[in-house]
């Protein structure tokens, strides 16, 4: 879908999957003018094609809009375009649990011009549909992590809230010190002080303190630099009604160290559209290295089962969750 000042969005198409042909001095290529979203399409047992909570994504992506000098897109228009995809073929959409239909809108600056003073007067909003396999194959597996001290994925006043592409293109040098650390991903720190936990390069984090009955959730605010991830807030729904109270609290590198060596800390995980929910297992950084849970522990796994239940239809949804697609 197309969008101008003078016609505001127009021009909605579907087509087949192919390249882009884009003027050299379109000003996404120079001033990286865009975002996107991440969500997926599931097979209900029934039949049915549903999304989960996707106006969280539409609503988000307005919202990153907004901080990109980006026109809003309806909600509506949204979920139409995902719809419309989603009806186009329904056997896109496979039908083992663990798989989906990945679904990425993205809008972009399409007016050329070197012009760097003021936002593009075009763009163009596309949705991406490919079929996708579980992010981990077979059992889950814990996740290893490295405490970045070295960069910043996000500063007050700047766009970590926002799905943009900066954002990650700035994230690659830290994912790769990570991996030479011979670790799987970056936790990200605060921008000031370097030692209170944001979040990870595609998920938001969780730490589960106490066990059995007496388990809680902490979570870090998301304080305007962190992506207020949609997992993240149903688990901030629906972890009390499983009698797991949750806060949102800030927590220091050195906490996550001291309150794994007492034994108070006793699971941690990442939550996200495309990982659910992974138990982080090995902590590498300046302050050492330890390890909290190698399996992903009751409460994590116990999550974990609730979410992908509701997602796949196996569980009940009094959240009102699941949205038809198609
Ligand atoms: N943080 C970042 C930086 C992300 O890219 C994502 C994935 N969108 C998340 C957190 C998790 O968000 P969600 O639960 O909406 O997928």
């Amino acid at each position: 879908i197309e969008w101008d000042k003078e016609q505001g969005w127009h021009d909605a198409r579907l087509r087949p999957y192919g390249p882009l042909s884009l003027d050299p001095a379109t000003k996404v290529f120079h001033y990286g003018q865009e975002l996107f979203e991440g969500l997926k399409a599931y097979r209900q047992p029934d039949g049915t094609i549903v999304s989960f909570r996707p106006q969280a994504n539409a609503a988000r992506f307005n919202t990153s809009c907004d901080r990109m000098a980006m026109p809003r897109l309806p909600e509506e228009t949204f979920l139409k375009s995902l719809e419309l995809l989603c009806d186009a073929d329904r056997d896109w959409v496979p039908t083992r649990e663990g798989h989906s239909l990945y679904l990425r809108p993205f809008i972009i600056a399409t007016e050329t011009g070197m012009g760097v003073n003021y936002p593009s007067n075009k763009y163009m909003y596309c949705v991406i549909a490919a079929p996708s396999a579980s992010y981990f194959s077979g059992a889950v597996k814990p996740v290893s992590v490295w405490l970045s001290r070295d960069y910043t994925r996000a500063a007050p006043g700047g766009t970590g809230f926002a799905k943009c592409g900066g954002n990650y293109a700035a994230a690659f040098v830290a994912q790769q010190e990570a991996v030479a650390k011979g670790c799987d991903q970056v936790v990200w720190l605060d921008a000031a002080e370097h030692r209170w936990v944001e979040e990870m390069g595609g998920m938001n984090l969780f730490f589960v303190y106490g066990s059995g009955p007496d388990a809680r959730l902490v979570t870090p605010p998301t304080a305007g630099t962190i992506l207020p991830g949609i997992t993240r807030d149903s688990l901030l729904k629906l972890a009390p009604e499983l009698g797991i109270p949750v806060s949102e609290e800030m927590i220091s590198v050195e906490q996550w160290r001291d309150d794994v060596a007492s034994g108070a800390l006793t699971e941690v995980f990442a939550c996200g559209t495309a990982a659910v929910i992974t138990p982080v297992g090995r902590v590498k950084g300046e302050e050492g290295e330890f390890t909290i849970s190698e399996a992903g522990g009751p409460v994590t796994m116990r999550l974990r089962e609730e979410l992908v239940g509701i997602q796949y239809g196996r569980r009940p949804d009094p959240y009102g969750w699941i949205t038809s697609l198609a």
